[in-house]
């Protein structure tokens, strides 16, 4: 999703300013004499200055849950899937109409639930996110209400099953509801390898724009969370079965889809997964058109404005209704908007090598080996859904923008494996919201804010659609890795854009401001109304990302960081397989870095403390006076020659506790300018003092 967030305005941070008078004296004094030398060591000095004791980040510490993982082989510690890995895998065949007049989406479907765990499973947990909207439903923001989710058959393993009270100690199979999820206890308990197939059918009202990342405004109709989905089960936690609640987003497990979706004649429906009745939905000159974008590689108009309705752009229908059937494989949900008003522009993004990739071709349940690479350039076609009175907002280049971020994100990661992918201007509070294959995006727009939400959300195609991570409890491992894809694609479309630069000092703002809530916490418990959540999961960990390059150098980074995504396609990482990786690839102890930037509000600052000449040799004193230990990156300048030697204080100087380090460098040619860091790369957060000389 994209968080709206301001940058707040830069209060200077002057607790720590050095005196500028001392350093004019240091510059007098440098003396020049001497040839040019590589830096000396640098020797330590012990002192501590006045700011005190500093703390020493201990390791990260296995939480017992993923120790026991290990044990069992389906965790390691070098970040790579144990060798007993699995994730659970269900096949959904949904039916859903939808009348736009009344708002109201009924529903039924059939779920065959496989269960290759170990465990035997007597319940099955199942969201019924709708259930967010119910009144009285426990929640952390404000939303538009509807009756919920209303549940009128659910039967298990063949069984029709009562709605029950107390579930957990019932001897008899039936279902409880318990906020936005069913449990439902089976007939038969689950055996580890079997599977279970449960029938449901529902109905609820489409909640009204103000409803968070779904709803209608009265003439679009974006349609998500709005059929029964089963929880994940997974190897390190078991069933995960937190509430929707509105803030935190979700954790979604692996699965097959075959949908069939009923709507008004003439409405336009984009969806997750590709559109299986193109013959009975579509007219010849809309079919034309889109077989015309899989071919060019500019942007058709596959609907046009006066080309909307039944009998033009779609097929008169059955009793003026189409049903559109869709069919998705592998993805970890499916969502769908529709309205009469809009036009469709299609175009395709060529993506590189989809068969080189693993295991993501098939599901599961055919299940064949993971095809080779097959030395075929793919391509991903691009839909864009919009009203004629968006094209002042830049939707009219949508697909355009779609097209460069799928190409982009394919060169960046690796390529886009899903054969479409779809924009969809939707309702207001959408604001930016990825589903697979598909993003919602609403709200007044212009080029750039067009292009980076589309970005942003079609780069979500990687994290967390095909790598699983549980975006409740660690939004970061989503939100962060893509805001800083995003980031990346960002400087390639306009020119040098930095927005690496406007989150860092968002964070950096918002640190000084003393609202920093860690970012290993679960998203539905920042505190509300706050940009606590978005800072952390967003800005935060896009910062701890450009750091962690720097830390690494840009190419063992952009191994490692391919390489715990390719590990973890179509699986659940923690936190623990994210710094496993890492540390694996850059064969480097980072704990430190991980406790530092991940589970402590501690921030960075380092400072100038003297710039002092001796004879031939000149000591550069450094005082880390903030609590977050980083290694320090001097650019030392020196005058004529353009010379600028870079000297670099190893952060263990900071690990052992020390407060002030010192280094020793020639003296001539004569030091005209020290600075820290002066590329920024790391969040510094007051770089007031990280400067001597002019
Ligand atoms: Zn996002």
């Amino acid at each position: 999703m994209t968080q709206a967030w301001q940058l707040l305005r830069r209060k200077r941070f002057t607790a720590f300013r050095v005196s500028r008078g001392a350093w004019a004296f240091l510059v007098a004094t440098a003396c020049s004499s001497g040839a040019r030398t590589t830096p000396l060591p640098a020797p330590v000095s012990p002192t501590s200055v006045a700011a005190g004791a500093r703390p020493r980040p201990y390791p990260v510490t296995e939480s017992a849950a993923f120790r026991r993982a290990v044990e069992r082989g389906t965790r390691t510690r070098t970040g790579a899937p144990g060798p007993r890995n699995w994730t659970q895998f269900a096949r959904y065949a949904l039916r859903a109409e939808l009348d736009p007049a009344t708002k109201r989406l009924t529903g039924d479907g059939r779920i065959r639930y496989q269960n290759p765990s170990p465990d035997t499973l007597r319940f099955i947990a199942v969201h019924l996110h709708q259930n967010l909207f119910a009144p009285g439903a426990a929640r952390n923001e404000i939303v538009p209400e509807t009756n919920g989710m209303e549940l009128s058959r659910v039967v298990a393993q063949g069984r029709t099953l009562p709605q029950m009270h107390d579930v957990e100690s019932s001897v008899q199979p039936g279902y409880e509801i318990e906020g936005t999820v069913a449990w439902i206890r089976l007939p038969t308990p689950l055996a580890p390898g079997s599977a279970a197939e449960l029938e449901l059918s529902w109905s609820f009202t489409v909640p009204v724009d103000g409803a968070p990342r779904s709803g209608t405004d009265g003439e679009v109709f974006m349609i998500a969370y709005w059929y029964p989905q089963v929880a994940v089960y997974d190897d390190v936690n078991g069933w995960q079965t937190d509430w929707y609640m509105g803030n935190a987003e979700f954790y979604m497990g692996w699965a097959d889809y075959d949908v069939a979706l009923t709507v008004p004649a003439g409405w336009l429906v984009g969806a997750t997964g590709e559109l299986r009745n193109a013959l009975d939905v579509l007219t010849p000159r809309t079919r034309e058109r889109l077989a015309e974008a899989r071919r060019s590689s500019s942007v058709v108009h596959v609907v046009t404005e006066a080309e909307r309705g039944a009998g033009q752009s779609t097929t008169a229908g059955a009793g003026g209704k189409v049903t559109w059937l869709f069919e998705a494989r592998n993805v970890r949900d499916f969502a769908w908007g529709t309205s009469d008003q809009y036009l469709w522009d299609a175009t395709h993004a060529v993506v590189g090598d989809v068969g080189c990739l693993p295991q993501l071709t098939a599901s599961r349940e055919s299940a064949p080996a993971a095809p080779g690479c097959d030395q075929r350039t793919d391509t991903a076609t691009i839909h864009a859904f919009y009203r004629p009175s968006r094209i002042p907002w830049a939707w009219d280049q949508s697909a355009r923008y779609g097209r460069h971020s799928i190409e982009f994100l394919s060169a960046l990661l690796w390529p886009y494996p899903y054969s479409q992918m779809t924009a969809l201007d939707g309702v207001v509070s959408c604001s930016g919201m990825e589903y697979p294959m598909i993003t919602c995006i609403g709200g007044e727009r212009d080029t750039l804010s067009l292009y980076s939400v589309t970005v942003h959300e079609f780069a979500h195609m990687w994290f967390p659609m095909q790598v699983g991570s549980d975006e409740k409890r660690r939004a970061w491992q989503d939100e962060g890795i893509t805001r800083f894809n995003q980031a990346q694609a960002m400087r390639s479309f306009f020119d040098g854009y930095d927005l690496e630069r406007i989150v860092r000092d968002a964070y950096l703002g918002f640190a000084r401001a003393g609202g920093e809530v860690e970012l290993m916490r679960h998203g539905d418990l920042y505190p509300v109304g706050s940009q606590a959540y978005a800072m952390a999961s967003y800005q935060k960990m896009a910062t701890n990302l450009v750091a962690l390059r720097a830390l690494l150098g840009p190419e063992t980074f952009m191994r490692a960081y391919r390489e715990y995504g390719r590990r973890w396609i179509h699986r659940h990482p923690t936190e623990h397989d994210f710094f496993n990786t890492f540390s694996d690839v850059s064969g480097r102890d980072l704990s430190w870095f991980w406790r530092t930037w991940f589970y402590e509000t501690w921030t960075l600052d380092q400072a100038i403390a003297g710039v002092q000449a001796t004879g031939d040799s000149t000591t550069i004193t450094v005082d880390d006076r903030g609590l977050a230990p980083m290694p320090v990156r001097l650019a030392i300048t020196r005058q004529g020659a353009n010379r600028v030697d870079r000297v670099e204080i190893p952060v263990d100087v900071w690990l052992r506790g020390e407060r002030r380090a010192t280094i020793r460098v020639a003296s001539s040619p004569r030091i005209t300018r020290v600075e820290i860091d002066p590329e920024s790369a790391f969040p510094d957060i007051d770089r007031t003092n990280n400067r001597w000389g002019r």
